[in-house]
């Protein structure tokens, strides 16, 4: 792992009533921070890739309004919260790609390997894998770290990533 990507572990999709509740998500959260601890063991960095809209995001016509900037729902859940140097990069669109700098600071970085964790996996995860995979990085997807609002949408995009994205390891 050269880098660790934790996505959207925010408020707003983990807490019991959130607007957007992954009803697995707080299943992840100690996974996650296995993976958290293998990436500081290692020097990787760990970067957190946060949904940050604004008040009159487009997205709340599909999608019930959540992580509005500066909001509380919008803070990555405590017990993986970043630490102070970790990047944190907000974006408002499903890939963490998308209209943000993540792609110059992994390559800054030299970031070749990636592990991406978090939710929602047929959302944002696959959104920012396929982004990640196109533009020739290695992509570790554990099935552990991951959730979806729904089992069968869950399955889907696992089996999308392996057979269609075809990462390295899922
Ligand atoms: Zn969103």
């Amino acid at each position: 792992m050269d880098a660790l990507l934790i996505v959207d572990m925010l408020k707003d999709f983990i807490e019991p009533g959130a607007p957007l509740e992954v009803p697995q998500a707080s299943d992840i959260v100690p996974n996650i921070k296995r993976e958290i601890a293998k990436a500081r063991a290692c020097g990787a960095p760990v970067i957190y890739i946060n949904d940050a809209h604004r008040d009159d995001d487009p997205e709340f016509c599909v999608w019930p309004r959540h992580a509005v900037r500066g909001t509380d729902g919008a803070k990555v859940v405590e017990e993986i919260a970043p630490l102070e140097g970790d990047p944190v990069i907000e974006k408002t669109s499903y890939s963490g790609f998308f209209g943000t700098d993540l792609e110059a600071r992994l390559r800054t970085l030299g970031a070749k390997k990636l592990t991406i964790t978090g939710v929602v996996t047929n959302i944002c995860i696959l959104y920012t894998a396929a982004d990640a995979l196109m533009r020739g990085f290695e992509v570790e997807i554990p099935e552990d770290c991951v959730a979806a609002l729904n089992d069968e949408d869950h399955r889907f995009a696992l089996k999308q990533i392996k057979s269609v994205l075809k990462p390295r390891q899922v």
